[in-house]
């Protein structure tokens, strides 16, 4: 930062992301399983803003920002840091994170704050680069880093890296049941799926998307997209979480069209068709329980976006 200058910023809004479908596949020798998920963003967001500093550093504030790291283990500073070396930039960041995604509930917030850490150091820096451009980054790293550069709605393949969009008309109303108790971690739901595939002596086929969900999804007939969520991994956070088990049962008989774990969950997300229905969903769970927060969204919506950048003007800027 020069001296006596005025610290430049740039603040992106990121959304979180439910998986309308997650088909789990093999264990690979790298640790990972091979995936195939449909990944949609929903509209709750976290605030992630850069300001030019001499030195690294990260702020947490908001709603969920219980847990979530203030310093060099936090997912958006690794990602800002992997920006400067890839692209040689010397200096530094201050990083201030607003939480309001869920955090460990299979929303993927720290994912999301990495790419907005991405598209909000791109700016800052003038580096002018592509979403395409920053995948390979975003992709090092976590798997759902990608997608949240994008948003929207897409296929993910091999570890969720690997993206296709999903062509949706119009949006999908979700009422989400949010747990006010600690999350739980993604390796550890894995790890129960696979103790349970072994345990029933499961054959675990190469993952593949089903048709009727990106079918539904073309005419975002409610109906049918709610059919059509499936999650590979509901069973193990029920395992691991057996509260879940009465979240979907209330919900579906309070007239949800569909409700799905979201990832590794906790989360569980309730598809209906209106936003009157939304209200009125949202409005009996909280009525009957179990205990936890409700949030009402839409989506999909796009990814990490400038909503802000403090940037004085160039030396060729007249006013
Ligand atoms: P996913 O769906 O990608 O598995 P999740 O939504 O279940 O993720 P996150 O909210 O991303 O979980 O957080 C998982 C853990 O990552 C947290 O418990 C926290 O310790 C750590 N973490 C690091 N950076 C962040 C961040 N910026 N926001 C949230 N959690 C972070």
């Amino acid at each position: 930062m020069s001296q006596g200058a005025e610290p430049r910023g740039v603040t992106v809004r990121v959304p979180g992301k439910i998986n309308l479908e997650l088909v789990v596949g093999p264990l690979r020798e790298d640790g990972y399983h091979e995936l195939a998920t449909v990944f949609h963003t929903v509209g709750i967001y976290d605030y992630v803003t850069a300001i030019e500093s001499d030195r690294w550093s990260v702020q947490v504030s908001g709603a969920t920002a219980e847990g979530v790291p203030g310093n060099s283990t936090n997912l958006a500073i690794r990602a800002a840091k992997a920006l400067a070396r890839r692209y040689g930039v010397e200096g530094a960041v201050a990083l201030g994170i607003e939480k309001n995604i869920p955090v460990a509930g299979g929303m993927a917030g720290g994912s999301a704050d990495a790419a907005a850490a991405l598209v909000a150091c791109d700016a800052l820096w003038d580096l002018q680069l592509t979403r395409d451009e920053l995948e390979p980054i975003a992709a090092g790293l976590g798997s759902d880093v990608p997608f949240l550069l994008h948003g929207g709605t897409a296929i993910g393949s091999g570890r969720g890296e690997r993206l296709a969009p999903v062509l949706a008309r119009g949006e999908l109303h979700w009422v989400l049941w949010v747990s006010n108790k600690p999350g739980l971690s993604t390796p550890q739901v894995y790890a129960e799926c696979d103790r349970l595939r072994a345990a029933a002596g499961v054959q675990v086929a190469d993952p593949v998307p089903s048709g009727d969900l990106v079918a539904a999804l073309r005419t975002m007939d409610t109906d049918a997209v709610g059919a059509a969520l499936h999650n590979d991994l509901q069973e193990a956070a029920c395992s691991l979480y057996p509260v879940l088990d009465d979240v979907l049962e209330a919900g579906l008989e309070l007239g949800a069209q569909g409700a799905i774990v979201s990832g590794s969950g906790p989360t569980v997300a309730f598809l209906v068709g209106t936003q009157a229905a939304a209200i009125d969903l949202s409005v009996g769970l909280a009525a009957r329980g179990p205990d936890g927060d409700i949030r009402r969204a839409t989506g999909p919506v796009a990814g990490a976006q400038v909503v802000q950048s403090i940037v004085p003007p160039g030396p060729g800027f007249t006013g």
